[in-house]
């Protein structure tokens, strides 16, 4: 790891954290109104633990193996650690005592699996719901007429509280049509919150990425998922 790294990485978290506080006042909200998670895949703990020095308080992980090779060294003391990827039901065990929340709930199967695991430990886990909003095929997400419907599944679960929608639309070649996919999301979560479901809270909604993030905040994103903006390009050689 090299000095220069860091440095990157130090000036690359105020820039995001500028144009995060610039969108979410375009939007009518405030900097603080939005979180600002890192999406850590590939990223050596020593230079995550770097940006959490710099004031960045949530990282998020998207492999069970990687998180666990990592996480004695994550200093966690003031950030939260949350699990952001694809999660296989036979893997929740391993996670669920390390992580804060899980972003990717898309099934009863997952769900119902994270709510014995949690409450074997006397826990609640907080989740989010994953919504395919682009309708692609071989994608995670719950399609969105399905949503309603397994939300109300989900309540039923006592290790288990629902705290939010999170989305990954497709890659799109113009930040219009990008936009189009933030606000339809932005619809079916106002549209939720409004129904009130019992024990289903609608206080987050994560989507954007290093690439979109300001037109999700505008979209009404209030957390955001940010990885090779602030930590560089990843080297998948
Ligand atoms: C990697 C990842 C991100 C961040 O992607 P970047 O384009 O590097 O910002 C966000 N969300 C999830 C689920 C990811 O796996």
């Amino acid at each position: 790891m090299t000095e220069k790294l860091l440095t990157d990485v130090e000036y690359n978290y105020k820039y995001i954290d500028e144009r995060i506080a610039e969108a979410a006042e375009k939007s009518g909200r405030k900097r603080e109104d939005i979180t600002f998670l890192a999406a850590t895949k590939m990223v050596e703990p020593e230079v995550i633990n770097h940006a959490i020095s710099l004031g960045l308080d949530h990282i998020g992980e998207n492999k069970v193996q990687e998180l666990l090779s990592k996480y004695d060294k994550y200093n966690l003391d003031n950030c939260s650690l949350q699990f952001i990827g694809h999660l296989q039901t036979n893997k929740v065990r391993q996670i669920i005592d390390k992580v804060d929340l899980i972003q990717s709930v898309d099934s009863i199967k997952l769900a119902g699996e994270i709510s014995k695991q949690a409450l074997k430990i006397n826990r609640k886990c907080d989740v989010l719901v994953e919504v395919n909003i682009g309708r692609e095929e071989n994608k995670s997400g719950v399609m969105p007429e399905q949503l309603e419907e397994l939300l109300c599944q989900i309540a039923e679960l006592d290790g288990v509280s629902v705290k939010g929608l999170m989305a990954i639309p497709p890659i799109c070649e113009s930040s219009q049509k990008i936009s189009e996919f933030f606000n339809k999301m932005h619809n079916i979560f106002i549209d939720i919150s409004q129904k009130k479901l019992d024990n289903i809270c609608m206080n987050i909604l994560s989507m954007g990425m290093s690439a979109d993030y300001y037109e999700a905040i505008l979209a009404g994103a209030n957390m955001v998922r940010v990885g090779s903006a602030l930590f560089g390009a990843r080297n998948y050689t």
